[in-house]
């Protein structure tokens, strides 16, 4: 029996992650559930599981929930804040973590999962762009597994040898990871008509149903250059053999091409319940309710490479993974900014890596080797950003 810390458990992500466990209580009980804000939601999922913990965003949020839970006679502690998110994944109680906040507010319980030896199952790619090398060293040394939910590194751990993640050995035969994008909701529209896109035009994917954020970092492709700096501290291949194709029918989720020529790849669903299911039995295999494939009803597989003009997010990603350091940490910082004065005030859809290439030109690179730096880098990007975008 698995027992379940849910960061993030009101999200797209986090409700999937439910839908999955909902399906075997014989295998997993979940140990505490957490939400920003969504107080009526959190109190919902924790009259379904009666987990022991469950943790909101602030002192508030905590009255309302704990007046929610008395009124249905249910008997889950309620925390709140940073605090309350790490006591949540560090209680000897709980085995395993989803790592479903969205963004850099993930980091911290993400970073204490690690450290704590669970088993971490990453979604919050942000942490893991943020913090790199600090995040794979607390995993190690806290001796837990860390799988992939993202789909395209899910695909990836399942199409690489066993053995792969816990020594690449050249013998291994790796020679490229390729991460397969959909190119989101402009893949093809006239550069000059980016200028009017709304945030209901950028959230709506043509393939996947997704939180509001990273759902415009596909748009923008800012999510398949946060994946490349994520592939690359998860497999541990210099950053030349990481390649990105654009795939619109999003079926095969990634690939790896071997030495002897042989590619293999993870096809499926575009249903997040697939890496989901395969994180939370890992190595085992479960009903995921994901419907089968039907490859003959697929028109077709089309691949191409990725036009850096239309997708300038993706060409500063690149970049910032080869500058390394605190770049990531900057970038994701001020996409992160930049993304959400898209999102709620009305800032152009086109200024988002207009802000990020000005925050990551102002910042001089250094290295990253504490949680303090990088939290002290994170708050300087934003501020930064936001400067920026007041300017406009
Ligand atoms: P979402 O916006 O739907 O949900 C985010 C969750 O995080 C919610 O439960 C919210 O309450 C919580 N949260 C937000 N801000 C918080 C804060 N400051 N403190 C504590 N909790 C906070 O997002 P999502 O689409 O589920 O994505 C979650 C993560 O998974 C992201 O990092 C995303 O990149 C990654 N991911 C998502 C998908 C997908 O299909 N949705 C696929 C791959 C990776
Ligand atoms: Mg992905």
């Amino acid at each position: 029996m698995r027992h379940i810390t849910i960061l993030g458990s009101t999200g797209s992500i986090g409700v999937n992650t439910l839908d999955v466990v909902r399906a075997h209580p014989d295998r997993f009980k979940v140990f505490a559930l957490t939400a920003s804000k969504q107080v009526e939601l959190l109190a919902e999922q924790c009259a379904e599981f009666s987990p022991a913990l469950a943790v909101i965003g602030d002192a508030q949020g905590a009255a309302r929930l704990t007046a929610l839970l008395l009124e249905k006679n249910i008997r889950t502690q309620v925390l709140y804040g940073p605090e309350g998110l790490v006591a949540a994944v560090t209680d000897s109680a709980c085995d395993t973590v989803m790592a479903a906040i969205v963004g850099a507010a993930g980091l911290v319980p993400t970073l204490a999962a690690a450290k704590a030896g669970k088993r971490v199952l990453l979604a919050n790619k942000e942490a893991l762009v943020m913090s790199g090398n600090l995040f794979m060293q607390a995993m190690k040394s806290g001796g837990g597994e860390l799988l992939p939910i993202d789909s395209e590194h899910n695909a990836i751990f399942q199409c690489l040898p066993p053995q792969f993640t816990k020594s690449p050995k050249p013998a291994l035969g790796v020679e490229e990871l390729w991460l397969t994008a959909s190119g989101g909701p402009f893949r093809d529209t006239p550069l000059e008509q980016l200028t009017a896109i709304t945030p209901a035009q950028a959230c709506a994917h043509p393939n996947w149903v997704m939180g509001r954020k990273i759902s415009v970092d596909s748009a923008t492709m800012m999510n398949k250059g946060l994946e490349v700096i994520e592939a690359f501290w998860l497999f541990g291949l210099p950053l030349e053999k990481i390649k990105v194709f654009i795939h619109p029918q999003s079926v095969v989720h990634s690939m790896v091409r071997y030495v002897d020529g042989s590619v293999i790849a993870q096809l499926g669903q575009p249903d997040m319940r697939t890496p989901i299911a395969y994180g939370l039995a890992w190595p085992d295999r479960i009903e995921a309710g994901v419907a089968p494939l039907n490859l003959a009803k697929l028109a077709d597989l089309s691949f191409s490479e990725p036009d850096l003009g239309r997708f300038p997010c993706l060409a500063l990603a690149f970049s910032a993974a080869k500058t390394g350091g605190i770049a990531p940490t900057v970038l994701n910082a001020a996409n992160e900014i930049a993304v959400a004065a898209f999102l709620d005030e009305g800032m152009s859809y086109l200024d988002i890596p207009k802000v990020v290439e000005k925050t990551l030109n102002a910042i001089q690179s250094g290295p990253v080797d504490s949680l303090e730096v990088i939290l002290d880098i994170d708050a300087q990007a934003r501020r930064v950003a936001r400067d920026h975008i007041s300017a406009i």
